[in-house]
């Protein structure tokens, strides 16, 4: 396929970006590595492309006056996984960073991008008019459904979140800063991903002429113990088949707080609550670890040709767990 017709900006700051956003038919633009694809798959259209990549205050990790760290949207994956401080204290980041792609990919990519890229699903990629499009039906539903999700579909879309990334800062309870044209706001990442059921053909709250502009991460809790974790069909470079990212906080021996993120799950980094529940409070031992696993696989809907995703899912969450329990 050709790439079609459209202007193309670089803007210098970001009241211009946000102008030019405004309107109609024009889209971001970061690293372009997903972007440029799906514009010459006709997976959807622009009339502008902006260039947001001279914004030089959007790159970079710096260390926040609470102890945290900002990441800055246009900061590459590559310097996510080689940052010395994201490595040391956010490792379940540096590690689904370094699982994202190839590295030519994690050269180009930015995280802004990785959070914001579109979904995967074959038939959206594809030339099918389906729901996500705008069009009459879902057709992995009866279909090759086979990479779909198990969790969140709401019966309507079956697609899985595609970004690495967000689970780890989901499990980190990383805070999104947003720009628009009246100013800047703060959005924790668990409200920033949107269910089929709230709007079939968006995937974030994300309006046409916002852009998100930093990445948040709250100070290392003391006995923060975290990972994340992904199983993929290819070694060379693959989107998760399942992938699960934990941080559990410990107060002796016992998990104090937990957060469970799984990948490849749902349409969003799809939080169990219930493994988390059941985690809350007790010691993570053989058996809270049984119950948690339990907890969080009970009310998934597998598709005709992925409920082999359960047993994935299960083995991965509870190895993790074990880890977890011997670091
Ligand atoms: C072959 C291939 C394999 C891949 N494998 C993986 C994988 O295993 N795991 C994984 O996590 N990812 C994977 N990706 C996705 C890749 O990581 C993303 O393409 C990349 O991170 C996107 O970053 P970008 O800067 O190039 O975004 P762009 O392509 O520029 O933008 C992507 C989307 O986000 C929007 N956008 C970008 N930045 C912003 C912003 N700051 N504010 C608002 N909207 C924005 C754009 O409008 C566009 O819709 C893969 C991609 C490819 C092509
Ligand atoms: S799963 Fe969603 S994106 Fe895929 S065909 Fe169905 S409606 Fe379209």
């Amino acid at each position: 396929m050709s790439m079609p017709n459209f202007s193309y900006v670089r803007i210098r700051s970001l009241k211009e970006a946000t102008e030019h956003l405004s309107s109609d038919g024009a889209r971001v633009h970061a690293g372009g590595t997903d972007l440029l694809g799906c514009l010459r798959d006709n997976v959807f259209w622009a009339k502008k492309v902006v260039s947001i990549s001279g914004l030089k205050n959007l790159r970079g990790i710096q260390e926040t006056k609470e102890g945290g760290l900002r990441i800055g949207a246009l900061t590459t994956i590559t310097e996510i996984t080689d940052s010395k401080s994201v490595r040391d204290r956010y490792p379940a980041l540096a590690k689904a960073a370094s699982e994202v792609a190839s590295p030519q990919l994690r050269n180009q990519g930015t995280i802004g991008g990785n959070l914001c890229q579109k979904p995967r699903c074959w038939y959206y990629r594809g030339e099918f008019y389906c729901l996500r499009k705008g069009g009459p039906t879902c057709y992995a539903y009866q279909g090759e459904n086979q990479f779909h999700c198990i969790f969140g579909s709401g019966g309507i879309c079956y697609i899985t979140h595609p970004s690495d990334t967000a689970p780890a800062l989901a499990a980190y309870e990383a805070t999104l800063r947003i720009a628009g044209p009246r100013g800047t706001k703060l959005l924790p990442i668990d409200k920033f991903y949107i269910l089929p059921s709230q709007d079939v053909r968006k995937e974030t709250v994300l309006k046409p002429n916002e852009i998100l502009t930093e990445i948040l991460l709250p100070p290392q809790a003391k006995g923060l113990r975290s990972s994340y974790r992904k199983v993929r069909a290819r070694q060379s470079w693959d989107f998760a088949l399942a992938g699960v990212a934990l941080a559990l906080k410990f107060k002796e021996d016992r998990v104090e707080k937990a957060r469970v993120v799984l990948s490849g799950a749902a349409p969003i980094p799809w939080r169990s609550r219930e493994a988390e529940q059941t985690l809350t409070g007790n010691p993570l031992n053989t058996d809270t670890i049984t119950r948690a696993v339990n907890a969080a696989l009970k009310n998934a809907e597998p598709l005709n040709k992925n409920s082999y995703k359960i047993p994935l899912f299960r083995g991965i969450l509870e190895e993790e767990l074990r880890a977890i329990a011997k670091s």
